[in-house]
């Protein structure tokens, strides 16, 4: 939230009457993390009294002439008069403020003990370094927020850059929101072969942003800002809609014997979400595959580990629909090989980086793809390559029991009709 008109009339000429005198000056933001539990669950006045204990700690602990403004409900700024050498001088002051009031448990009202903590955006001016006050203040939030978003850091140093890139990533998340309102996402489908042959077992769709101007997207230019914007389940749920269509004209392109495998990718965050997983077992159950086509998604390791994320139920779930479940990138995480017994896991997807591997003289992330054959053949879990792109490797993996890859040694992602054509010319 942006301080008040008061609150902002009120740091401006506090940064103002300092800059007027030549004087190097700081700006620290602070919010209190806690502020809206305490709120929540004890009421406004104990709220209230950890603001009040937040205040005088951050005002005992700051030089003279410090000024201190309430910008928010949870949050506050101290103007704070600089020497000469305001670098040394500031990140001494807010390791000193960061040590004595960022982290403070003080005993409330009846009894109820409340917990402080702080995190702190900074920025300061000087005769060298002279942005606006409303820069500055600009830049403090920004500092602030990430320090926020950072649970073990108390305070973060604002940087010029820091509004570049929190404009640049605030335009790209309202042209992703965009183009997913537009439906400007689909699946690019990439085959998965049999290594002995190289006979086409299923595709894997991948998301492709197709752009108003035509651009083909891939999502190392998306997929991280989607995740930063919390729109990952949407941006999964759109590829998933696309490769659900492509399954209807996949199945006209096969052979009748040929049965076809649609793996797809789900993220931690539609996993994590009650509604986006009711919102994928709908879409599932509006758009059965044909038969001969059979379903599978893949999830990363990551999203083993915690059980209260609503994987359980998930699986559940796409056990009674039939559809099978694979770990992609499987070797990037960390993940117990134990947890796979637990777990209804039908495929594992091991990663690229074992693939490139295989060559390399140290052999000993061979041994462990041989370890994962014997784990995987013991559980009946089927295991492909990603990655595959030297004859080497396929006859490598061919000779460790791992019967089933993807790479460009067979294929790149495929649009809709290329994928058609390929599938119709090894019919
Ligand atoms: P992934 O699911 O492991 O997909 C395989 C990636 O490896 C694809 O990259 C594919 O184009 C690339 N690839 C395949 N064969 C080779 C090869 O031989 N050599 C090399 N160097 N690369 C190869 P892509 O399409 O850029 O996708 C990257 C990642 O983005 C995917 O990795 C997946 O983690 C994620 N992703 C793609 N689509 C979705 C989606 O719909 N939802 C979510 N949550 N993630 C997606
Ligand atoms: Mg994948
Ligand atoms: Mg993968």
């Amino acid at each position: 939230m942006q301080p008040g008109n008061d609150a902002m009339e009120q740091l401006l000429s506090g940064l103002e009457g300092h800059r007027n005198l030549g004087k190097p000056v700081a700006l620290i933001c602070c919010s209190f993390r806690q502020f809206h539990a305490c709120e929540t669950l004890h009421g406004r006045a104990l709220a209230e009294e950890l603001i009040a204990a937040g205040q005088h700690c951050l005002l005992e602990h700051s030089p003279e002439g410090t000024s201190l403004v309430r910008t928010g409900p949870a949050e506050l700024a101290l103007v704070v008069p600089l020497s000469t050498d305001p670098c040394g001088e500031l990140t001494a002051l807010v390791q000193r403020l960061s040590n004595r009031c960022t982290v403070a448990p003080t005993p409330g009202t009846g009894g109820t003990p409340l917990l402080l903590t702080v995190a702190m955006g900074v920025a300061h001016a000087n005769a060298a370094h002279r942005p606006s006050s409303h820069t500055l203040i600009t830049q403090a939030r920004l500092a602030m927020h990430q320090a926020c978003g950072r649970p073990g850091s108390q305070w973060v140093l604002a940087s010029p850059q820091m509004q570049q890139q929190a404009e640049q990533l605030y335009r790209q998340q309202a042209e992703l929101m965009l183009a997913l309102q537009q439906g400007q996402f689909s699946a690019h489908l990439q085959p998965i072969v049999d290594l002995q042959h190289g006979r086409t077992l299923g595709f894997e769709a991948l998301a492709r942003w197709i752009t108003a101007d035509g651009k083909v997207l891939s999502p190392k230019h998306f997929l991280n800002q989607t995740q930063a914007a919390g729109l990952t389940a949407v941006l999964d749920l759109q590829v998933i809609a696309a490769g659900l269509r492509a399954a209807t004209h996949l199945n006209q392109a096969r052979r009748s014997d040929q049965p076809l495998l649609l793996s797809m990718n789900i993220s931690a965050q539609l996993i994590e979400s009650d509604c986006r997983r009711l919102d994928l077992l709908a879409l599932i159950d509006d758009h059965q595959p044909p038969d001969g086509i059979e379903l599978q998604l893949e999830l990363v390791e990551e999203t083993l580990g915690n059980a209260e994320t609503g994987l359980d139920d998930l699986l559940r779930e796409l056990t009674d629909r039939h559809v099978l479940v694979a770990i992609d990138d499987f070797g990037t995480g960390y993940s117990s090989l134990s947890r796979l017994h637990d777990l209804a896991i039908n495929a594992i997807k091991v990663d690229r980086s074992f693939v490139q591997r295989i060559n390399a003289t140290n052999k000993s992330s061979n041994q462990l793809l041989d370890t994962l054959v014997a784990v995987g053949h013991d559980l009946g879990i089927t295991l492909t390559a990603e990655g595959v792109e030297t004859e080497q490797q396929r006859r490598w993996l061919l000779e460790h029991g791992i019967e089933r890859g993807q790479g460009y040694l067979f294929s790149r992602p495929l649009c809709l009709d290329a994928a058609i054509a390929s599938l119709s010319a090894t019919s």
